[in-house]
């Protein structure tokens, strides 16, 4: 298993804003298990997990 701790950031998908279309500003949270996004034009922001997803518990 491997521990992404030093992962960089320009390893990171790029996200444009959905209302300027531009390169959201990047950064790590949640134990840099997730990708928090900030529009650097207005105030619009993004999160989303990096990884694999959890597996799904039995049912
Ligand atoms: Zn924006």
């Amino acid at each position: 298993m491997t521990t992404p701790l030093n992962q960089s950031l320009m390893e990171l998908p790029d996200r444009l804003c959905t209302w300027c279309q531009v390169p959201m500003k990047k950064r790590l949270v949640g134990g840099q298990q997730f990708v928090h996004y900030t529009c650097p034009k207005c105030v619009f922001q993004h999160t989303t997990r990096l990884g694999p997803k959890p597996p799904s518990p039995a049912h």
